[in-house]
């Protein structure tokens, strides 16, 4: 079976990873590994985003799956990371989950740390998973993919295309847009960990430098870095946390599209014809979900050709 992968981002890059084995995979991206939103992500995965901090679906599984790709790249990473909160609301959820889940423990009066939260350096891992496709007999063209008509050729097509979705007709999904930018950033003092409450602090590799993110902006949506923009959105926010954040000098900016779905956080990763498949709206939880749903869709497509 030969099987195209439209996008090299998180999504295309683990559908093909779980695919290689018994058929031939072919991803197509005109910008490379990670050249879409994933390469610009700032490798925050815990399994309790949004503004009340409930536990993600299926987060258990989903971290898994992400642990096992990431140990295959061999990528580097942080452990722990901590979570403000904001309100008693917050507090109680965070508190129920600390004896519920056993990954969250309370740091401080009105904080939490999440013990199983990861801070990824995302474009290392992502070039690690190229290098394990590439073993397992992946191949890689630098074109875009104007039409699936031009993929005649290819048995099945998996389109993750991230924001290049829109310009696939054949998908029928209701998504929108939301445009992202994060802040890298130089700091004599940093916390000891990553932080997320509204906005974020993810550290890096380097001792000093850090990234700050990440706007939801509706009104721009272009990849068009706008620093001024990005820092009066978010510098107030992170400051509530950490008010040393307006001593850090801004070495850069940059900014890309996320795919939401309507209606709920939950991507898609679904067969929308009878040999296309789509990978699609991982919103702000790339990494939670990205390994989980395309091996998800690679099982999906392989039982098919069992079948045929
Ligand atoms: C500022 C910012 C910070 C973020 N931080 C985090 C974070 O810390 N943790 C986290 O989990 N998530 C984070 N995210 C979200 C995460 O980046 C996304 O969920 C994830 O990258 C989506 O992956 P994807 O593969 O679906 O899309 P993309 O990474 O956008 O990949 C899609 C690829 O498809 C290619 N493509 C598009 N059209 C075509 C075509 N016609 N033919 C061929 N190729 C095509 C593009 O070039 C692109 O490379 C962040 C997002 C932003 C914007």
């Amino acid at each position: 079976m030969r099987i195209a992968v439209i996008g090299a981002g998180l999504a295309g890059l683990a559908a093909a990873y779980h695919l290689l084995g018994n058929c031939e995979v072919v991803l197509f991206d005109p910008k490379g590994i990670g050249g879409g939103a994933s390469g610009i992500a700032t490798g925050l995965m815990h399994p309790y985003a949004g503004e009340q901090g409930r536990r993600s679906l299926h987060a258990t599984e989903a971290m898994q799956a992400t642990r096992e790709l990431l140990q295959i790249s061999g990528a580097e990473y942080s452990t722990g990371i901590l979570r403000p909160v904001q309100n008693d609301e917050q507090y109680q959820m965070f508190l129920s989950h600390v004896e519920k889940y056993g990954d969250v423990r309370p740091h401080g009066p009105r904080c939490f740390s999440l013990e199983s939260g990861l801070t990824i350096d995302c474009m290392g891992y992502m070039q690690g998973l190229w290098q394990a496709i590439k073993e397992k007999g992946g191949k890689l063209i630098l074109e875009k993919v104007n039409s699936l008509n031009d993929l005649k050729d290819f048995d099945q097509i998996v389109v993750a295309a991230g924001a290049g979705i829109k310009q696939f007709p054949e998908i029928p999904f209701k998504t929108y847009l939301l445009k992202g930018q994060v802040l890298k950033c130089r700091g004599m003092q940093l916390p000891p960990s990553s932080m997320i409450c509204k906005g974020y602090i993810a550290l890096s590799s380097q001792p000093d430098i850090c990234h700050i993110g990440s706007t939801y902006e509706r009104d721009d949506l272009t990849e068009t870095p706008d620093a001024a923009k990005a820092q009066g959105d978010l510098f107030p926010k992170v400051s509530m946390f950490f008010p040393d954040v307006h001593a850090f000098e801004v070495l850069d900016c940059r900014a890309a599209l996320r795919v939401m779905r309507v209606g709920h956080y939950f991507p898609i990763a679904e067969r929308v014809q009878d040999n296309v498949w789509v990978l699609t709206a991982l919103g702000s939880r790339g990494l939670l979900y990205h390994a989980f749903l395309g091996k998800q869709l690679a099982k999906a497509i392989l039982s098919i050709s069992k079948k045929a």
